[in-house]
């Protein structure tokens, strides 16, 4: 038995991000989804109160679940650089200000960086597949890799030109979205963070492997 059913109906994506939707629906298609997002539904924003991404995932998907009686799928994610503690973490998006500056967000993780030797990071995504009725799965997903200056590349969207994901010379803002996911010819392993997270989603709740 599965958890979600995609003859049962469109799957909610519990999401105002334009370019999270668009990786959502290239990764849910090919499963045989309708995918509508939260933006599509008019839904409100949820505030992200929580301290960890598994809690603002959790508040995402339940929001997004109650609201419409469809199953959801949130993802919170962000860019955890290791000099800076973690940060921006939880608060990726929060970096770019209101008018979703994420030049001035990149600009403002090199500055903090620049009289450090270490650029290591992740990048880390967390899906929570919510229903209705109020149950919860969560599903972790991790890529390792340097933060770069200065930015390379004109796709993606968010932190990803300045992310270089190790194993790779180019960053993902360098990458088809085919390429970053980890599903163009030759690639053999989901490479990104979102991509690795949607792989145990599928298993778990479609039986996908
Ligand atoms: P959230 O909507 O609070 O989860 O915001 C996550 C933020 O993390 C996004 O707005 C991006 O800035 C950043 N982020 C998450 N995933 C990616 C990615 O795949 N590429 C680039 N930036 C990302």
């Amino acid at each position: 038995m599965t958890l979600l059913d995609p003859e049962a109906g469109p799957l909610l994506v519990a999401s105002h991000n334009a370019g999270k939707i668009a990786e959502f629906r290239d990764l849910l298609g090919p499963l045989g989804f309708e995918v509508v997002s939260a933006a599509d539904k008019g839904l409100p924003e949820p505030e992200e109160t929580g301290s960890t991404f598994e809690e603002n995932a959790q508040i995402k998907a339940l929001a997004a679940a109650r609201a419409t009686g469809l199953a959801a799928l949130s993802d919170d994610s962000g860019l955890a650089v290791d000099a800076l503690s973690g940060d921006p973490g939880i608060y990726s998006a929060r970096w770019a200000g209101p008018n979703k500056d994420f030049a001035r967000a990149m600009a403002q993780v090199n500055e903090k960086l620049e009289r450090s030797a270490d650029r290591t990071g992740r990048f880390v995504a967390v899906l929570c597949l919510a229903t209705p009725d109020g149950a919860t799965r969560l599903f972790r997903g991790e890529i390792e890799g340097t933060l770069v200056w200065p930015p390379r590349g004109a796709l993606g969207f968010g932190y990803d030109p300045m992310f270089r994901p190790e194993g790779q010379e180019r960053t993902f803002g360098e990458m088809s979205a085919e390429e970053k996911h980890g599903w163009a010819p030759g690639q053999a392993h989901a490479l990104s963070h979102r991509a690795r997270a949607f792989r145990l989603f599928a298993k778990e709740a479609l039986g996908v492997s």
